[in-house]
């Protein structure tokens, strides 16, 4: 059995910056295609390509996010794969509405029978914690894989065997746990991603999301520091790393 003691975060998708020939800007600075995008967007609004004030990118964008000028940064949008997670975790992350699209792995369609689960966070370390919790994954999968040949048998009639297929499925993930390991794709746009990875950074968030928020912080604070530099990372009382921001929900 497969079991994921961290999440797997992989960059799918960044913008790419086009920048029109008749509107060009006087740029300063290093710059991502994404960051060069929501500094355009900026500008356009006061028609400040020419860069008075001298600004390089980054410290344009900090300003844009001190100002709370947040909109500017929904041009952004950048994709993740997430995997390595549990449904627990997706299902508080699917929460977050706004600037955010979803596609996650079906129960329906994809079988459950060698899934991958993820161990709680605070379980790890624990030898006699995470031999008890194991015990009941393993049984909660055998009674998955029971049930739904039982219920393919049952749903015999069913000519359409990918209906029958879900049918079964469906109803076999009943009694897989919350730790189920998940896969999803989650594309957001910066203001969305800041304004989530505030919360969930933070240290009234539960263990693994927050495990999660961190890890995709530092992803995106490497990618494009202009957007994130401005979460500070720290340990907190309870050991754990968690992360504050400066520029809150801009
Ligand atoms: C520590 C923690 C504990 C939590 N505990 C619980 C819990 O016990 N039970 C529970 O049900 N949930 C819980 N939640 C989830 C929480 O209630 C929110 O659903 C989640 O954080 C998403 O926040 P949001 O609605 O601000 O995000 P988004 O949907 O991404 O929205 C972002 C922002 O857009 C604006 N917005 C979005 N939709 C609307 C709208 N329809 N109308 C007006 N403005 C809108 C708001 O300003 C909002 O803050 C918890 C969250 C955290 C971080």
């Amino acid at each position: 059995m497969e079991l994921f003691y961290e999440p797997r975060i992989t960059l799918l998708a960044r913008p790419e910056f086009l920048e029109p020939s008749h509107l060009p800007v006087a740029w300063l600075g290093d710059g991502t295609g994404g960051e060069r995008l929501a500094e355009f967007a900026g500008r356009l609004c006061y028609m400040s390509q020419a860069n008075p004030a001298k600004r390089p990118t980054r410290e344009y964008l900090d300003n844009i996010k001190k100002q709370g000028h947040g909109s500017v940064l929904e041009h952004a949008n950048y994709s993740l794969l997430v995997e390595g997670v549990s449904r627990s975790l997706t299902h508080e992350l699917v929460r977050h509405r706004a600037g955010f699209a979803y596609s996650q792995l079906s129960q329906r369609y994809v079988d459950e029978s060698k899934a991958a689960f993820v161990v709680p966070p605070a379980v790890i370390g624990d030898e006699k914690l995470e031999t008890a919790w194991r015990e009941q994954i393993e049984s909660a999968q055998r009674t998955y894989v029971t049930m739904v040949e039982q219920l393919m048998e049952r749903y015999g009639w069913v000519a359409d065997r990918v209906h029958r297929r879900k049918m079964a499925r469906e109803a076999g993930r009943a009694v897989l746990p919350n730790a189920t390991e998940t896969k999803i794709v989650v594309t957001g746009n910066v203001r969305a991603w800041r304004t989530m990875l505030e919360l969930r950074s933070s240290e009234g968030a539960e263990m693994e999301i927050r495990r999660f928020a961190v890890a995709t912080l530092r992803l995106l604070q490497r990618e494009a520091p202009g957007f994130f530099s401005d979460f500070v990372f720290y340990v907190a009382e309870d050991r754990r790393e968690a992360a504050k921001v400066e520029y809150h929900k801009v």
